[in-house]
């Protein structure tokens, strides 16, 4: 025996009172069992002599020495008995997962064996439930997932995960709950139920359950009840609300997207039930999981939608459509493409497409298709298609890529459509305005040759008639033949305009002298009419780059509106200031005035107001229209206001004005000389009418005149007369003017003659022409006598210097 105080044994109790701390503090679970005689076939059992703190932690058993398993844990496996059994009988330990159904508890024990006699047996366990769980929640998700990803109906989506989540919690049924806006109203109900389907209906109310999700839904906060029944927050309208869907207990999870309450997950079991923080987290997890999947067939039905209406368009569209890849290689062409180009799949398919191509649009259009697929532009032009039967059609097409999220090209959407028709009929139109311009050209031109026989006419009877009322007969007939002559001007003015054929001879111009002398040149016709034309000028001079011929057009013609368009007391009133860098021209009438839809029609081609006194006293409809353009081709605008029919009309014309310092405008005039020689002058021109009244005005004016119908008998002519000047018309049948001029210039004799052109064309190329054939002056019927006598006079001087 030793002595309790011998140093062996204080050294024993100081290391019992280790174990003791350290058994009393492990967290694994420690029991020491003795086995209990038991009759033959009866279950094993094991008396408990000692547990440790841990144990009773874990298996939420006390007071449990002295008593044997089977009294505590009336349900314990047998399996685990049979363990314990063949440790304590053969002293070989043993390691094993187990678990304990009536504790709810996974441990992972350890048993070795004690004594053999009595045979006691050591049990060391870990508590391993949650890994467990978890482990298993795990597989379960995982296998849920599965079996979701191949399912694309939301609705057999959501009634699988119900049905899985169903077996997983043994729940009496699960059910997702979709809400109406008020988040209140059931709208829609999937899922599954163990027994008879749920008495749940659409457009039943989760108020009447008491529940309440608009607090909690944001957070995404489950709700769940152990006991409906013995719930104190629930009235007994609740509670009787709960029984008729037969849930005892129910965890309910709130789906939120977007800060929306879009639908509720709901387990739920007959009877009471004591939730675990795991089943609740399941049931997040499964509503989140089966969100996600029918999110995801939605997104995907929306594509196939999608997919299937690009197709319905894309067939019914009066329009090849086609989708190619990003190299330009046919994945899809619609029906009509086919119909059209007569392709096969096969043949259409790579880059057979481009087969249909014609070859020369395919050399121009391929190197652009080719720059689009690098850049990414949209791809867009003219090309002929070849149709089925061998034709080839103009088409204008235009393609878009589409880029996928990194950017990049996945594929062009083309589209083409046949243009050929209106293409030709676009030419057709083009060629009819062609003609139309050259027929008013023509026309125009034509008009000049009677004219220019009557002018001259006129000039004669101006110059002879002494007869108070003759003459007043041939003051109205000028008029008239005026007015004729600028209506033939403005249309050929129009059509070189149109054709882009004006060119401005633009210099330094005064606008105040301008204006003036329009003024000055209308003033008779204001008096005649008893209408009045008041002018505002200001003293400095308005200086513009500008065109003065073109521009005296545009004053004249608001003037002479502002003339026709005034009743019986017309007033016209003309102002010309200078604001900012503009020059701003107004002429203001009293007279029919304008509706507000005319206001810009007016300055159209052709354009006049359908009302009767407009009608009466309306030309062609060109006036407004070259003011308009020559104020545009100046840089400036020209607009029109009226407050209405019968109020007066006010036109505005702003021009850009010059910056620099104004210089001396005035042109020294040109002095004419006082003292003139009669010479001899010959007329040639296929009009009789025309040469004959041109030949007397010339005798009136003191010239001795000859005329000649004819190139050949011109030319003959000239060579006997010698005149000193001819007067040559040009469009003359056989011999024109111009052959008739390069024959007279062949001929010795003629050198000192002086060869004018009459003509209706007075273009810069006109005259460039006649200068070419070797005229020495260009002037354009009907002549002017004044404009004629200044060329001779300046000729004939000239001439009189170069012969010395
Ligand atoms: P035209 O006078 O030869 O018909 P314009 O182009 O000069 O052609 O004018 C077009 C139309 O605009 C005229 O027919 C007339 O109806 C209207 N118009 C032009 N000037 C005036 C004005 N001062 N007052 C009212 N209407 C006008």
């Amino acid at each position: 025996m030793t002595p309790s105080n011998s140093p062996q044994n204080a050294s024993l109790a100081a290391f019992t009172s280790v174990y003791a701390i350290a058994f009393a503090n492990m967290d694994q679970g420690f029991c020491l069992l003795e086995k209990v005689d038991t009759p033959p076939h009866h279950p094993s059992d094991f008396r408990y002599l000692t547990v440790n703190p841990a144990f009773e932690k874990h298996t939420g058993l006390d007071n449990v020495t002295g008593k044997t398993i089977l009294e505590v844990v009336p349900q314990a496996e047998q399996d685990t008995m049979d363990i314990y059994d063949q440790v304590a009988f053969t002293g070989q330990y043993a390691h094993f997962q187990t678990y304990v159904t009536q504790l709810d508890l996974w441990m992972e024990a350890t048993v070795y064996q004690i004594s053999q006699q009595p045979p006691q047996i050591a049990v060391l366990f870990t508590n391993i439930t949650e890994w467990k769980k978890n482990e298993r929640q795990q597989s379960f998700l995982l296998a849920l997932s599965d079996s979701l990803r191949p399912l694309s109906n939301p609705v057999t989506i959501q009634t699988t995960a119900a049905q899985q989540l169903l077996a997983e919690l043994q729940a009496g049924w699960v059910y997702f709950v979709s809400l109406a806006i008020d988040n209140d109203t059931i709208s829609t109900l999937e899922g599954v139920s163990k027994e008879e389907p749920l008495a749940l209906l659409p457009n039943t109310k989760m108020s009447r359950f008491g529940m309440s999700f608009l607090p909690d839904y944001a957070n995404n906060q489950a709700l769940h009840y152990g006991d409906t029944q013995a719930e104190p927050s629930f009235t007994e309208q609740n509670r009787q609300a709960f029984r008729t869907i037969r849930a005892g207990a129910l965890i309910a999870v709130p789906l939120v997207k977007e800060d929306k309450l879009i639908a509720l997950l709901i387990a739920a079991v007959p009877t009471s039930r004591v939730w675990t923080q795991q089943e609740v987290d399941l049931v997040k997890q499964v509503a989140e999981r089966t969100w996600i999947a029918v999110e995801r067939a939605k997104a995907e039905e929306a594509l196939r939608k999608r997919e299937a209406e690009f197709r319905i368009m894309a067939q019914a569209a009066p329009a090849l459509v086609w989708v190619c890849s990003a190299l330009g290689e046919n994945i899809y062409f619609n029906q009509r493409w086919y119909d059209y180009t007569g392709q096969t799949d096969e043949q259409a398919s790579g880059h057979g497409w481009t087969m249909t191509m014609h070859p020369a649009d395919a050399a121009r259009i391929l190197p652009y298709w080719k720059r689009c697929q690098l850049t990414g532009e949209s791809y867009e032009g003219e090309v002929r298609y070849q149709r089925h039967d061998g034709v080839y059609r103009w088409h204008i097409f235009r393609a878009l890529p589409r880029r996928n999220s990194a950017g990049q090209i996945e594929a062009w959407y083309g589209l083409s459509i046949d243009t050929d028709d209106a293409k030709q009929a676009q030419e057709g139109l083009r060629k009819a305005v062609r003609h139309k311009d050259e027929f008013l050209a023509m026309l125009a031109h034509e008009l000049r040759n009677p004219m220019a026989a009557i002018h001259s006419g006129l000039a004669i009877l101006n110059l002879t008639t002494t007869d108070e009322l003759h003459r007043s007969t041939v003051d109205m007939i000028s008029r008239q033949t005026e007015h004729l002559v600028r209506m033939v001007d403005d249309l050929l003015d129009v059509n070189r305009i149109s054709q882009g054929k004006i060119a401005l001879k633009t210099e330094r111009t005064n606008l105040v002298d301008l204006v003036r002398q329009a003024q000055q040149s209308l003033e008779a016709l204001f008096e005649q009419q008893g209408k009045v034309l008041r002018v505002s000028l200001p003293t400095a001079p308005i200086e513009i780059d500008g065109d003065a011929t073109r521009l005296t057009q545009v004053v004249i013609n608001l003037l002479t509106n502002g003339l026709r368009y005034t009743g019986e007391r017309g007033q016209v009133s003309v102002s010309l200031v200078h604001e900012g860098n503009e020059a701003v021209l107004q002429v203001r009438d009293n007279g029919i005035g304008l509706a507000e839809d005319q206001l810009e029609a007016i300055f159209e081609l052709f354009v006049q107001v359908d009302n009767s006194l407009a009608r009466s006293k309306g030309g062609l409809g060109l006036g407004l229209t070259l003011v308009k353009r020559l104020v545009e081709m100046h840089g400036g605008r020209a607009e029109a206001q009226s407050e209405g029919v019968g109020r007066g009309s006010t036109f505005t014309v702003r021009l850009p004005t010059l910056v620099a310092a104004p210089q001396s405008l005035a042109k020294p005039a040109q002095q004419a000389p006082n003292s003139w020689t009669p010479r001899r002058i010959l007329v040639i021109d296929d009009n009789a009418d025309a040469a004959m009244t041109l030949g007397m005005l010339l005798k009136l004016k003191g010239y001795e005149s000859h005329t000649r119908t004819s190139g050949r008998s011109g030319i003959e002519a000239a060579e006997a007369l010698q005149p000193t000047v001819i007067l040559l018309d040009i469009g003359m049948p056989g011999l024109d003017g111009y052959a008739t001029c390069r024959l007279l210039r062949e001929q010795v004799w003629s050198r000192a003659m002086i060869v004018i052109a009459l003509t209706g064309y007075g273009q810069d190329e006109d005259r460039q022409r006649t200068r070419e054939a070797g005229f020495d002056g260009h002037l354009v019927k009907p002549v002017d006598l004044g404009e004629l006598t200044k060329m001779l006079t300046d000729l004939l001087d000239n001439d009189r210097t170069t012969l010395g």
